[in-house]
């Protein structure tokens, strides 16, 4: 009889070093960074030694406490105080002593200076070791890096060194139970005193990483609107509002952020989610962080950043529970071949049905396919730092489009990943002594916190698409058309740069059909199939992605210069295949779902649900 017992329940693998390399390397070429002056002081080598050294740490401190976390979730004593895992303060300060929180940070502001093509292949280890303390590390880092672009110097002096040194932790507190995807109706109000901070007066809900016991002080970066602002997002301001603030001698006093609970969830447990009330006391302080009603300006640059890290971590997490997957396959027998009647024969591993190789290529596919466009995005947003003039603009803008697709794509494809991943364990998978369900419930959340797909899909076709004039939209379509004309010089590839021709078409024509209903003034027509038209970008933003990884793989196996074994590059050619013939051909569904008038503009009559 097998039992959970016969099988190994912890994944031995949880990422992949030679996959990492091979894409940030290989495919995205991100060692043309090194040449430039501000990264010149790294080289491959180097950031390979870094990378594999997160890998230790994320094998030591994290990954075995993946699912203990899970178990112990964040738990709110009722009074004001969240215990967490005890893990969690070693995780952190480990974490920091290797540079992780401020890894990416100018040398100037006590940084690594680091591209974040390293920077996060370090965090896409974390986050498929153990997402939800990635969270912690992610945010602080994001939280810091709001203040050393917007804030004074002191702003600076303050706040950011013990950020990075994990005794604080950063936050950012958007939401309020009344302003969700609509921050345009927040309400925490800042009232403005004759000293150098404002009276904070309101509450948010569902801050990640908000006050437990587990660090000193919490630095909340807050949107706020200053008494008499304009009504809307341009009324909203962004506050520091500590914990504890700072006194002119340099000792903390209580800053009037009470935390009056803690969400229960159905994933990412041990990573606290909080719910925050600030000036109940009437003694709040907010420091304003650059100009009055400039805030959500602001606070879109960490949410951009913020955008491509979920979806990444979404693929993160995704690959994790393909790894899961991969190692109970080549455990577990379970009946034989088709062709087979002798039922006196063995059976044979669950790896040899092709059932299952389905299921496990097409976690593949979707796990590695989404983590090469984060890897994309982040190497455009390196980019930024050392571009200039129409290059750099240009660079931006198709950044800007890629945004909310790396995060709906990953996101809601690395659920069905993770489903899929459930459904090769059988029942097993369903049960608590594997980590697949784990990874299942935990990636759900991806799908909403940073912006909804829902609320993605509009910014894609609302806005993205169509702005200078579908500018970013040209610059998408030349970047592919430029990987197609290299594929084509594969003859093996050109089937497939062919398929991917076609798909861009069918975007462009979609996408220009539709743009009439924008230019009519039809808004609601225009976006109320928004989400099928992410899900056609998506599938063929990532088949985008494939190419690249097949002509990579192409040309290193004729180059024959290399130290990846044939498995891997094969394997990669052959999932590129695989995702060509069973994902790409999604994009003309939509497009033909797209075509036709939709009719959910219509459904003003509730009675019909
Ligand atoms: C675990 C967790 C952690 C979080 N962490 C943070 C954090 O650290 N900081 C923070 O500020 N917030 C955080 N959030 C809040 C999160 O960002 C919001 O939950 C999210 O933006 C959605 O807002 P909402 O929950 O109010 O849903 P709603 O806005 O009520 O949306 C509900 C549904 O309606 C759809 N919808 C809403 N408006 C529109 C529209 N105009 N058109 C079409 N469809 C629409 C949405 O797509 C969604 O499907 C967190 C939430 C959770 C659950």
């Amino acid at each position: 009889m097998n039992s959970p017992q016969n099988y190994t329940n912890m994944s031995k693998a949880f990422s992949d070093l030679q996959l990492l390399e091979f894409l940030i390397f290989d495919t995205h070429r991100s060692e043309e960074l090194f040449k430039e002056e501000y990264y010149e002081h790294l080289d491959k080598e180097q950031a390979l030694a870094m990378i594999a050294s997160a890998h230790a740490l994320a094998e030591r401190d994290m990954f075995p406490y993946y699912q203990e976390m899970d178990g112990n979730p964040a738990k709110y004593d009722g009074n004001g105080k969240v215990m967490t895992h005890p893990q969690l303060k070693v995780i952190v300060q480990n974490a920091a002593e290797q540079g992780w929180i401020g890894a990416s940070a100018s040398f100037e502001h006590g940084g690594m200076q680091i591209p974040e093509s390293v920077n996060n292949a370090a965090q896409h280890i974390f986050q498929a070791a153990n997402n939800g303390v990635q969270g912690y590390l992610g945010l602080s880092a994001g939280a810091a890096r709001l203040i050393t672009n917007f804030g004074t110097m002191e702003q600076v002096e303050r706040y950011v060194k013990p950020i990075f040194e994990g005794q604080w932790q950063g936050t950012m507190a958007l939401t309020e139970p009344q302003a969700g995807s609509s921050l345009a109706d927040i309400k925490t109000s800042a009232t403005p005193t004759d000293q150098d901070y404002y009276k904070i007066k309101g509450q948010k809900i569902f801050i990640s990483a908000g006050q437990h016991e587990a660090c000193d002080n919490f630095v909340h970066l807050t949107l706020a609107r200053i008494e008499g602002a304009p009504a809307g997002v341009r009324g909203i301001s962004l506050f520091i509002i500590p914990k504890y603030r700072v006194k002119d001698d340099g000792d903390l006093e209580y800053n009037d952020v009470f935390c009056a609970g803690e969400y229960e969830k159905m994933g990412q447990k041990g990573y606290a989610t909080t719910h925050l009330v600030f000036g109940d006391d009437d003694n709040c302080r907010g420091y304003l962080v650059g100009e009055a009603n400039k805030g959500l300006t602001y606070m879109f640059q960490l949410m951009n950043e913020a955008r491509i890290g979920v979806g990444q971590t979404a693929a993160s997490v995704a690959l994790a529970a393909y790894k899961a997957a991969l190692q109970y396959v080549q455990e577990r027998s379970q009946g034989r071949h088709p062709s087979e009647k002798d039922p006196e024969k063995d059976p044979v591993l669950l790896i040899e049905h092709a059932d299952v190789q389905r299921m496990l290529l097409t976690q593949k596919a979707i796990a590695e396919g989404a983590l090469s466009l984060a890897c994309e995005c982040n190497k455009r947003y390196d980019l930024e730092h050392v571009l200039s003039g129409k290059e750099k603009d240009d660079n931006h803008l198709l950044l800007e489009l890629l945004t909310p697709v790396v995060k709906a794509y990953a996101s809601e494809e690395a659920s069905r990943s993770a489903s899929l991943a459930i459904q090769v364990l059988g029942g097993y998978g369903y049960t608590l002594d594997f980590p697949v369900q784990q990874h299942y419930r935990d990636i759900k959340i991806m799908a909403i916190y940073e912006g909804t797909t829902g609320i993605q899909s509009m910014d894609l076709l609302g806005r993205k698409v169509v702005i200078n004039n579908g500018r970013a939209l040209q610059l998408l379509t030349k970047e592919i058309s430029k990987s197609i004309a290299q594929a084509n010089e594969y003859d093996g590839l050109k089937p497939y740069a062919g398929q991917l021709e076609e798909a861009l078409n069918g975007f462009i024509a979609i996408s220009q059909h539709l743009f009439k209903y924008a230019q009519n003034n039809e808004l609601e027509r225009y976006l109320s199939d928004a989400n099928v038209y992410m899900e056609m970008a998506g599938h063929m933003i990532v088949g985008w992605q494939w190419l690249k990884i097949g002509t990579t793989a192409s040309q290193l196996i004729k180059d024959n210069k290399h130290n990846y074994t044939k498995g891997f590059l094969e394997g990669k050619i052959h999932t590129m295949k695989f995702y060509y013939k069973y994902e790409l051909p999604k994009t003309k569904v939509c497009i033909e779902v797209l075509k036709e008038d939709s009719w959910l503009t219509d459904l003003r009559d509730y009675n019909w649900f």
